[in-house]
């Protein structure tokens, strides 16, 4: 009748929370530091040619970190307009309050996205005349100027005019009287491999052919329309990419794109991504592990079900590659990723128990993962990883 007794003594009125009432940490989530993201713009915005504008890219949730937060810190940190890919996220920053400069960096083409655009005042990208028009027209009918910003394509073959075309047609969309052409602005293809500085690179001629480009349309360095050509890459490459304005989305969040960059520039990653230990087993030697049985034990060995999986955004292609950390120290994930869970060998440790807290990315005492390391051994880039998370990872900003 132990169980009876221990039942009685059970006190319910601790527990006086609202059914759906879950602790954000109960199982897995993404910690975010606000502070990192402010000090990273700060410290970038050093690197720049003088009166050089910070965009801060927030798209996809702002990397998979919390748009709302990186807008606030990146402002505070002296971003002065900000980047989306997507109508729907310009709409949400406005909703959140941002009245700074927003532009879309995704196509918009139809009249009704482009009037749900100017009503939320965010600014679109405009690759055609035809798109110019449109805007024009939405101007007109409303008795106002539409701002917007110009795109011309010098080598990355996505969006933007074609460059002969636009240096044929800029005076015509000048002529336009309800658009209020806000930038012009180009985008590098290959800012971040390793010659991108010698002179047959092609972000050189990319470059070069924005130059001779806005040479050709007698651009007036006085007037107030932006021009911008650098990501994060380019930014850091040199001063000769930054024009009026910068858009940096990776290197804001704490990591750089460049595998060579300027020693003083210590960049913070903002975001951990952190998960409780939710069951403790111990299995013999040469028993099978997970999905396949891909891991057999080779001795006897203790195992932590962590409760995160590929459902999660953790790459099912990591199997058996990453490691955690807890208290400072380094435990291998062994066995294949499944979709809500993994298992990490923990014989070494007395002081993992259950709810123990798992560092997956990000720092523990003197030890770091970093979503570079997690891109390399699962053949991507740095930018997948952060964009991949789901949304069943709640976020919690940290300070
Ligand atoms: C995403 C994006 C950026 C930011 O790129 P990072 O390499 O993350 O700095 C800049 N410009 C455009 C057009 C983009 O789509």
């Amino acid at each position: 009748m132990q169980i009876r007794k221990s039942n009685q003594e059970f006190n319910f009125d601790k527990y006086s929370f609202f059914k759906q009432d879950i602790d954000p940490k109960q199982r897995a989530w993404i910690e975010v530091k606000g502070k990192a993201l402010e000090t990273n713009v700060r410290q970038l915005r050093t690197k720049l040619r003088k009166n050089c504008q910070f965009m801060a890219v927030v798209k996809a949730d702002g990397y998979g970190h919390d748009a709302k937060v990186v807008c606030d810190y990146a402002i505070k940190g002296g971003a002065s307009e900000l980047g989306v890919a997507t109508l729907e996220e310009g709409i949400k920053l406005r909703s959140f309050g941002v009245k700074k400069p927003i532009l879309i960096l995704g196509n918009l083409y139809t009249k009704r996205d482009l009037i749900i655009s100017f009503k939320n005042d965010l600014m679109p990208t405009i690759s055609s005349i035809r798109e110019c028009l449109v805007c024009n027209n939405i101007g007109k009918h409303f008795g106002l100027k539409f701002s917007l910003h110009l795109k011309v394509d010098t080598g990355m073959s996505r969006l933007g005019f074609e460059s002969k075309k636009f240096i044929q047609q800029f005076e015509k969309i000048k002529s336009f009287e309800n658009i209020s052409i806000e930038g012009i602005y180009s985008h590098l293809s290959s800012a971040d491999e390793n010659n991108a500085l010698d002179s047959q690179s092609i972000t050189q001629s990319q470059r070069l052919k924005f130059n001779e480009l806005l040479k050709q349309i007698n651009f007036d360095r006085n007037n107030e329309i932006k021009i911008h050509l650098a990501n994060s890459a380019g930014m850091l490459l040199s001063k000769d990419f930054h024009f009026h304005m910068v858009r940096v989305g990776l290197s804001m969040y704490g990591y750089s794109p460049l595998a060579k960059i300027d020693k003083n520039l210590l960049l913070k990653p903002a975001l951990s991504l952190k998960v409780k230990v939710a069951f403790i087993r111990t299995i013999d030697k040469g028993v099978s592990v997970s999905y396949g049985g891909k891991f057999v034990s080779n001795r006897k060995t203790k195992l932590a079900v962590l409760s995160i999986g590929y459902a999660d955004g953790v790459p099912r292609n990591l199997s058996g590659k990453i490691k955690v950390i807890h208290n400072n120290k380094f435990y291998p994930q062994v066995g294949s990723i499944t979709m809500d869970q993994m298992m990490v060998d923990i014989t070494d440790s007395k002081e993992i128990k259950v709810g123990s807290i798992m560092v997956l990315l990000g720092s523990d005492g003197d030890k770091t993962i970093s979503p570079l390391e997690w891109s390399r051994k699962s053949n991507t880039i740095p930018w997948e990883i952060l964009c991949s998370f789901k949304n069943r990872l709640p976020k919690v900003q940290v300070d």
